[in-house]
């Protein structure tokens, strides 16, 4: 006897929404590429932990050179 089919309640997501929040993941990960790539984590150094470290301090406004 298969099991009675359950109903999951789907919560509805306007395309407004969805299309606000694709933007904004691309926008940051534009970001996050743009810093990475003067000399960061994807300029392939060797030093791959320490420029996305570096980075990330880019990211978040910290001076340090
Ligand atoms: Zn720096």
């Amino acid at each position: 006897m298969p099991a009675p089919a359950r109903s999951v309640a789907v919560p509805a997501v306007s395309p407004r929404l969805l299309a606000t929040a694709l933007l904004t993941v691309g926008l940051l990960l534009t970001l996050a590429y743009l810093v990475a790539f003067d000399q960061g984590a994807v300029s392939r150094s060797g030093m791959f932990l320490h420029e996305l470290m570096h980075d990330g301090r880019h990211l978040l406004g910290v001076p340090c050179h």
